[in-house]
């Protein structure tokens, strides 16, 4: 093993495969945390400093955030002491040349990089987001092919009628779910080529998808604090 250091992982999947919930199970279990790179540079851009200045001035003209400044911002979040066990990037790298760049702080860090593909068919997909209802007052989320309310359309916690948002309409679900693999596919095929994508199941049940992460990660549950 090359260093006993927390890995930088990040994870792969369509909207629908269950990312998100899995990224939370890793910090909630192991410490990793989740750091988001859309999330930090709006703290940033707030912020009195050169490059919270630099950036708020950049997002206001409407470009995207430098590769440089992005790799800064990371950097910098990333030397706090609650990523010793690793951490997981959202939202970056989204190009091969940040890819590249993630490569160059890796090194500085001594970690592994690590991408998971959390691989879900586009039928499943489909069905997992066409067939979420949402409650508007309670914010409380069913599926008309998994998790059925007591009564048909009726929230099971508030009594309030569901309803279907416009991002889980059948079209725009396809749209989503095109214009996401488009996006990905260069940073999954650079990962892939270079031996560090791990797929796992998408499909089993959240726990077995789970445990399959962390023998990819190559961290045993005794490991959990
Ligand atoms: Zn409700």
């Amino acid at each position: 093993m090359k260093s006993d250091r927390g890995k930088i992982l990040i994870l792969v999947g369509a909207p629908g495969a269950g990312k998100g919930t899995q990224a939370h199970m890793l910090e909630q279990r192991f410490g990793m945390p989740q750091i988001s790179t859309g999330d930090i540079l709006r703290v940033i851009a707030k912020r009195d400093s050169d490059l919270g200045r630099e950036v708020a001035r950049v997002q206001k003209s409407g470009k995207l955030v430098s590769d440089e400044v992005l790799a800064e911002v990371v950097r910098e979040r990333t030397v706090l002491a609650d990523c010793d066990h690793g951490y997981i990037l959202d939202g970056f790298p989204r190009t091969i040349s940040q890819a590249e760049t993630l490569e160059v702080l890796a090194r500085e860090q001594d970690r592994e990089i690590l991408a998971i593909y959390v691989r879900v068919e586009r039928h499943e997909l489909m069905s997992r987001l066409t067939g979420r209802r949402v409650c508007p007052n309670c914010n409380e989320i069913f599926n008309v092919h998994s998790r059925l309310p007591a009564v048909d359309g009726v929230c099971d916690n508030c009594g309030h009628g569901l309803f279907q948002r416009d991002d889980d309409h059948e079209e725009t679900v396809a749209r989503r779910i095109a214009t996401w693999s488009d996006q990905t596919k260069p940073v999954y095929d650079y990962y892939r080529s270079t031996d560090r994508l791990v797929t796992v199941d998408g499909a089993k049940p959240v726990d077995q998808v789970f445990r399959e992460i962390m023998t990819a990660v190559g961290i045993c549950e005794a490991e959990s604090a």
